[in-house]
């Protein structure tokens, strides 16, 4: 059987307004493991994300989320954080000003427990040859680096990716694909959600497939790539 689950989301209902999205949706992540959150445009992924870290939009008005027994649904956004939710939104938000090292250490004086900065640039050596760049002048694959690299610095027990390869070249997205390796086998729990779908099934152990707010499929990732029809619905690939 699997392991307990480290992160379990469990009948969560979520609104804009009156706007009615997520619609009674119940998934588990086991620590160590990655997990696609897939689904066509529109199906609710980046609500499902915004909704377990607790962002003010959108209304959660049901629902339970646990992390590692931390109650996240009784949390706001920063008392998530420090119980170790890390979401690396999709416009990445580097701070101006500020240079790809001073970004990293804003992020440590916030939790200082988290990976060091050798172990970062370690992780990420593009990021030590600019350390005393702007960090909004870097390039767009080098600004994803950025912004995994600052989740990281904090102490983190999940990993949320809201479309870490849009817009980036191919060869850069296999460059975070292998980071994303790595920093799984360093133990981290990740969720992934990407319109990349293909890119994300490969790296995934598992995957979650919302449809207009609800659950369609929950199981292995290989499984989605082998099925044709699944993906033709769902996916559209
Ligand atoms: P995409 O890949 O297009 O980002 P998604 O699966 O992440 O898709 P969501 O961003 O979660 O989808 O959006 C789900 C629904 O919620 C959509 O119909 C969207 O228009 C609506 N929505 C998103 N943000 C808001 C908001 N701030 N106010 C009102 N409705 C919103």
């Amino acid at each position: 059987e699997t392991a307990p689950a480290f992160l379990s989301v469990w009948d969560l209902h979520a609104y804009y307004g009156e706007s009615y999205i997520v619609q009674g949706i119940s998934f588990n992540v086991h620590e160590g493991e990655i997990l696609a959150l897939l689904g066509r445009n529109g199906a609710g992924k980046t609500t499902t994300l915004r909704a377990i870290a607790r962002l003010g939009d959108p209304q959660v008005r049901h629902g339970e989320i646990w992390l590692d027994h931390a109650r996240l649904h009784e949390m706001e956004s920063h008392e998530a954080a420090v119980a170790g939710l890390g979401l690396v939104p999709e416009d990445r938000r580097i701070i101006p000003g500020l240079t790809v090292e001073e970004n990293l250490q804003l992020a440590q004086i916030v939790e200082p427990k988290g990976w060091s900065l050798d172990r970062l640039y370690d992780l990420f050596p593009r990021l030590g040859e600019r350390r005393k760049q702007e960090g909004v002048t870097l390039s767009g694959g080098e600004q994803q680096m950025l912004s995994i690299a600052r989740a990281l610095a904090r102490d983190l027990k999940v990993l949320l990716l809201d479309e870490p390869y849009e817009g980036l070249a191919p060869v850069i997205v296999d460059e975070i694909e292998k980071t994303l390796r790595v920093i799984k086998e360093q133990g981290m729990t990740t969720v992934i959600v990407e319109q990349n779908a293909v890119r994300a099934l490969e790296l995934a152990d598992r995957a979650v497939i919302l449809d207009t707010g609800s659950i369609v499929f929950d199981g292995a990732a290989a499984e989605v790539l082998e099925n044709a029809e699944l993906r033709a619905e769902y996916l559209a690939i």
